[in-house]
């Protein structure tokens, strides 16, 4: 019944209706010379500036669009590419099987959403359409090979470039042409970092991002918007103006130093542990020494020799500040290798994950302070002057890439952003494709409907029954021995693995057996096309975690369809069964035959969590020696409960994430960047006017909130001010602080002071907002590691955040007016105290 009611069955006939005038225009437009071609994409903007809407248009421009796919690559569209093409002109998500042809929809419909994009008789105003792909490679490969059609439909196409190649020449200017064009391809990483980068422009000019985000089109929809919604994108790196010990760049130095990386120092700087404090320090005891009960550490004259060099620095002072804080961070580095133990005085505790600058999606730990006492966690707790930030700089260093550790020092998020945020800045929003749909959360999410589009052939894939063991050891047992059954007659597999791990535990194995196969995961992600290309080839058995080598579809060599086609098996389920069907969805492509079978064991992560721990555990033990498979039905209806279970808990958490972005940090965020946008575009009057509407904002801010009164004292003589009438005491303030800021900028060169102040301003907002950032991520996960949610959970954060959003702002002011009035104050001296109720978080000296 409820079927019925779906987008898909209420729109079905119109949208095959569409396609049967697309088939029936095809004659009218192959007999057009390609001149003529191009030329309809003029004709079709002028109906749309002249009252049509893309629905009126469609069949003929899809008509165009498929002629010219026709003309340049030699392919004619299918009916269902057309059919999907069609249903996504509504913001709809296209869900089509794997191998069905998604690329070609992407032409036929971005062709549609540029036409709107471009309509415009005004080439200034045109926006452009943005084809959004799962990883770099194919945002290369597609854009090369279908410019050619966009180029004959009139239309240019850019592909741009991920921060890796960062370094090389015209960088800033190849990219800002790349988004210059109509069709521009990328990754969706690359477009959110990019304008995250955008609104820490110092200069107008260096903004990558120069024409409007029309629309996008993202493709494997499931993986970029559902499976990463709420991991959020961090835009991370140091700034100017703050104190120096605790950035990450001085922990990193001094902790590669104290390990004896190359390039830093030869061998790692040695240290002894003493019990007592010693009058006589020795050079014996090596490059340091550290006393145990008062933590006093000391470095080697020799040591020190190295570090100071033999410069006389008593006349310069900067020169003596960097090689002080040098010296304490290499301390610091001393006592994170030598003295604090994980586990000891602090844990690595799981706090998510990230997509880290290689573009992996990795575990993210924080180190998290235990109390010695009583062994608890003690929250939000962190060590001072930089000793964080050492143990940090040691784990991350310990962890060499594998992971994440989450840095802490203050000023390093610059900026954050997750998906559901990032796809709000297109102006028509976003539609897409997938090959396996969670038609709830697409809602739920994005507010986006599905569309399932039927197969062209129907899918002839065989699903075998999921088999279960007690132990992991007779599951990878049982699996091997089926791969060996396949190997033995040549039939390719495809073995899906839900983490690096579990592929290291199977290879293991199929290594024991001497079975020969080829790897392909993060680590292993050498040569991806290559091996998928290889992985529908006879006798070909490849071991791939759930995520590698999307987007390239498997092609049986000729012969393996006599074999039975693709076998694909699971070694475990997710935790998300949208991700096992996506692994399954990897074989049986366009009717070819193709089998699938999972594979679970009592002892997987799935089922020995939550629900499983409680109700399976006394199975576990029944079965505990029996080494084939578990029939009983139901153990078995229990063990998928667990996954069902799961899927509903992480779904909740999700949703409230989710709520907690779009309500709170988009929200913030448009408004400081849209502030910070008009700072960085204003002329000298615009910015002029800019300082006057702060000063009397603020005016009434001090009126109303007597706390502010003490935060303009060091400016005007408020007290002088007061009046009992309001109206009459904000104008006082008003007129003087007004007239101290005339007088300030009366005898400076208007050019230079407007470069000067533009930074200053700049610069005030860029540091606040990022405390302000810091403050949401502690005010959430404290939140989302509490674990339950009451109804009034998001009405909570979202009052106590735009209460410190507001105190961000009056101190954002007031810093902009002290700096306004005193144009030459040195950065950073003035400080305002900005704890606000002064429970966000406690620091600890050591
Ligand atoms: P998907 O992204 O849906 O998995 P692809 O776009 O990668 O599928 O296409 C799968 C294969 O089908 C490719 O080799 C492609 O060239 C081929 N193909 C797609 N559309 C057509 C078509 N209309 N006619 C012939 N071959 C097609
Ligand atoms: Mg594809």
């Amino acid at each position: 019944m409820e079927d019925l009611l779906s987008y898909t069955s209420l729109n079905k006939r119109r949208i095959e209706n569409i396609c049967s005038l697309v088939n029936k225009l095809e004659s009218k437009y192959s007999s057009l010379s390609d001149y003529e071609l191009s030329k309809m994409t003029d004709r079709f903007r002028f109906y749309l500036r002249d009252g049509k809407t893309i629905d009126d248009i469609m069949p003929d421009a899809l008509a165009v669009c498929k002629e010219a796919i026709k003309r340049k690559i030699g392919l004619v569209p299918y009916d269902t590419q057309v059919i999907a093409a069609a249903s996504m002109s509504d913001n709809i998500i296209a869900q089509m099987a794997t191998g069905e042809g998604k690329t070609l929809v992407q032409i036929l419909s971005s062709y549609l959403y540029a036409l709107e994009a471009t309509k415009d008789a005004d080439k200034s105003k045109w926006g452009s359409v943005h084809i959004l792909t799962a990883n770099e490679y194919l945002a290369q490969r597609d854009k090369v090979q279908n410019e050619a059609i966009f180029n004959l439909l009139g239309l240019s196409c850019g592909y741009v470039e991920d921060k890796s190649n960062s370094d090389k020449p015209d960088y800033l200017k190849k990219k800002q042409k790349a988004y210059s064009q109509d069709i521009v391809y990328a990754t969706a990483k690359t477009v959110a970092f990019d304008y995250l980068d955008d609104n820490q422009a110092f200069d107008i000019r260096n903004k990558y991002i120069n024409r409007e985000l029309y629309h996008a089109i993202v493709d494997e929809a499931d993986d970029i918007l559902l499976d990463q919604a709420v991991t959020p994108l961090i835009l991370s790196g140091t700034m100017p103006g703050l104190d120096i010990v605790g950035t990450i760049d001085l922990a990193n130095y001094a902790c590669y130093f104290v390990n004896g990386v190359k390039g830093y120092r030869n061998r790692p700087v040695t240290c002894t542990l003493a019990d007592q404090f010693e009058k006589n320090i020795d050079t014996k005891f090596g490059d340091s020494i550290i006393f145990k009960d008062t933590l006093r550490t000391f470095l080697s004259d020799d040591l020190l020799k190295e570090i100071y060099g033999d410069k006389d620095i008593s006349h310069d002072i900067s020169l003596q500040e960097e090689l002080f804080n040098k010296e304490s961070a290499i301390t610091n580095a001393v006592l994170a290798k030598y003295y604090y133990k994980r586990n000891k005085q602090y844990i690595l505790r799981e706090i998510g994950k990230a997509i880290d600058t290689d573009g992996k999606v990795k575990k993210v730990f924080e180190v998290a302070l235990v109390s010695e006492a009583t062994g608890r966690v003690m929250p939000k707790t962190k060590y001072r002057n930089g000793m964080q930030e050492a143990i940090e700089a040691e784990e991350a260093f310990l962890a060499d890439g594998k992971y994440i550790i989450k840095r802490s020092t203050k000023n390093i998020e610059k900026s954050t952003i997750t998906y559901p945020e990032f796809v709000r800045l297109y102006k028509t929003g976003i539609s897409g494709m997938t090959g396996t749909s969670d038609i709830e959360d697409f809602k739920d999410i994005y507010g986006l409907e599905t569309y399932e589009v039927d197969p062209r052939i129907p899918s002839a894939r065989k699903d075998e029954e999921t088999e279960l063991y007690s132990k992991k050891e007779y599951k990878y047992e049982a699996i091997v021995r089926d791969i060996y059954e396949r190997h033995k007659k040549q039939q390719p597999i495809l073995v899906g693995t839900i983490s690096i791990n579990e592929s290291d535990e199977l290879c293991s194995y199929l290594d024991r057996y001497k079975i020969p196969y080829q790897r392909l995961d993060a680590i292993n992600h050498k040569d991806e096309a290559l091996k998928i290309a290889n992985a529908g080839k006879k006798g070909m058995i490849t071991i791939a975690t759930n995520m590698a080598g999307r987007g390239t579809d498997i092609k049986l060599e000729k012969g393996v369809e006599e074999l039975g086609g693709l076998y694909v098996i699971g070694v475990s389920k997710n935790n998300n069964k949208r991700i096992d069907r996506q692994l399954m969805g990897r074989c049986a492509r366009q009717g070819e035959p193709g089998v699938t079978k999972y594979y679970q064991s009592l002892e997987d992560e799935l089922v020995l969590t939550r629900y499983g721990k409680v109700k399976l555990i006394a199975f576990k033990k029944y079965y505990e020696d029996q080494k084939t498979k578990i029939t009983n039905h139901r153990v078995i209806d229990m063990v998928d409960q667990c996954q069902i279970t799961e899927e509903g808990i992480s779904k909740q958490i999700r949703r409230i994430e989710n709520q907690i972005h779009l309500n709170v940090f988009s929200v913030h965020r448009d408004k400081v960047f849209e502030q910070r946008n008009k700072i960085l575009g204003a002329n000298y009057k615009e910015l002029i006017d800019i300082i006057v509407g702060i000063i009397k904002e603020y005016s009434i801010t001090i009126v109303e909130d007597p706390t502010e009164v003490d935060k303009v004292r060091h400016l005007i003589d408020i007290d002088s001010c007061y009046d009992e009438d309001n109206l009459k005491y904000r104008n006082n303030i008003m007129s003087a602080l007004f007239n101290k800021f005339k007088a300030s900028k009366s005898n400076m060169d208007p050019k230079k002071y407007l470069e000067y102040i533009r930074s200053r301003l700049l610069d005030i907002i860029d540091s606040y907002w990022v405390s302000h950032l810091m403050y949401l991520e502690d005010m959430k996960s404290s939140i989302m590691n509490a674990g339950s949610f009451g109804i009034d959970t998001l009405t909570r954060f979202e009052r106590d955040a735009n209460k410190l959003f507001v105190s961000m702002n009056n101190n954002i002011r007031n810093e902009m007016l002290t700096y306004s009035i005193n144009p030459y104050l040195e950065f950073g001296s003035y400080v305002i105290n900005n704890s606000i109720g002064g429970d966000i978080g406690h620091e600890i000296t050591h």
